[in-house]
């Protein structure tokens, strides 16, 4: 396929460079970052995706996805597809598709997990709002780059099913690593507090697969003294998204709340920013009531 690839940052530039690897003809555009091997650098984005089967998308936010699909969306043929990986709201998601979708284009979005690891790795998981057809269509695009694709419904489904997910992430580890603090205070030791909790009710993902206690549990960015992983400010980026989904929905999220004030304060005053969003750990060791 005849591809653009716009956005080639730490997650766009090794996606970019998978698809060459599979055989892709790649056109990429980025206002910085330096062309992926064999990725044929194009002068604007509109540059990089007139001719293309399949634009795709990596970048920082909603505002700029919005900004890059005015641009790219007039430049493309009719029938290609636009499809954004990027993390950004659902209102942009659903507004970017509409567009593309007036314009005679497929749209689909297809937030990714799996971090800078796994867009390296090609092992990513696509979580992808849009049309059977446009899904069926990028879906070879998918495997190369991943190694799992969930199509999650109609136009905004992905982005809906990424900040749902990783706002229970949030949740889930800010409980964890307040119980191992309240643990720490009762005199329980951690290894066994983690031997009971991993196989008992209070088991998560945060605490099992990503233990944020040191020498416990599977090796973790605690292990590496928090370096990220997952960093708290990426974390803070996607709470906030889910507030803004939230709002936009009507619905009632208290710890989601909660979560986004307490990454906010961590990313913003605590030193968080850079750190590992596991470092909530030595945040609350460090803390006492009120
Ligand atoms: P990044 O900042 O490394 O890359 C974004 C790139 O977009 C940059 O190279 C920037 O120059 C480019 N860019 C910005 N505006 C542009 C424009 N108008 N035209 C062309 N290029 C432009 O960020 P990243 O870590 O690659 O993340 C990209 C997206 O993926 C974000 O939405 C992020 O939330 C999401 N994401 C990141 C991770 C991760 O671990 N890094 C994991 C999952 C999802």
């Amino acid at each position: 396929m005849k591809i653009g690839f716009i956005g080639l940052g730490n997650m766009g530039g090794p996606m970019a460079a998978n698809l060459v690897k599979g055989g892709h003809q790649v056109a990429g555009f980025d206002l910085t970052a330096p062309m992926p091997e064999g990725v044929t650098k194009a002068a604007t984005a509109a540059e990089a995706a007139t001719d293309a089967d399949v634009v795709l998308t990596m970048l920082p936010n909603g505002a700029i996805l919005r900004a890059v699909a005015a641009e790219v969306i007039p430049a493309m043929r009719k029938g290609a597809i636009l499809c954004d990986c990027s993390t950004v709201d659902v209102d942009s998601a659903r507004a970017v598709a509409e567009l593309a979708d007036a314009a005679g284009l497929g749209a689909l979005d297809a937030p990714v997990s799996g971090g800078i690891g796994g867009a390296s790795a090609g092992t990513l998981t696509f979580m992808v709002g849009g049309t059977d057809e446009a899904f069926a269509r990028v879906l070879p695009l998918f495997d190369i780059m991943g190694q799992k694709a969930v199509h999650c419904g109609t136009a905004g489904a992905g982005q809906a099913a990424k900040i749902c997910n990783n706002m229970i992430l949030g949740v889930t580890m800010i409980a964890t690593c307040e119980a191992f603090a309240l643990a720490d205070k009762l005199g329980l030791d951690r290894q066994k507090m983690y031997d009971v909790v991993s196989t008992s009710s209070g088991y998560s993902w945060s605490l099992n697969a990503y233990c944020p206690a040191p020498g416990v549990g599977p090796k973790s960015p605690a292990d590496n003294e928090y370096r990220p992983g997952f960093a708290s400010e990426l974390m803070l980026k996607d709470l906030r998204l889910s507030q803004q989904a939230a709002e936009s929905a009507d619905a009632d999220t208290p710890m989601g709340q909660l979560a986004t004030a307490l990454y906010t304060s961590f990313v913003e005053a605590e030193g968080g920013k850079g750190r590992d969003f596991s470092a909530m750990l030595p945040r609350f060791e460090k803390r006492h009531r009120n």
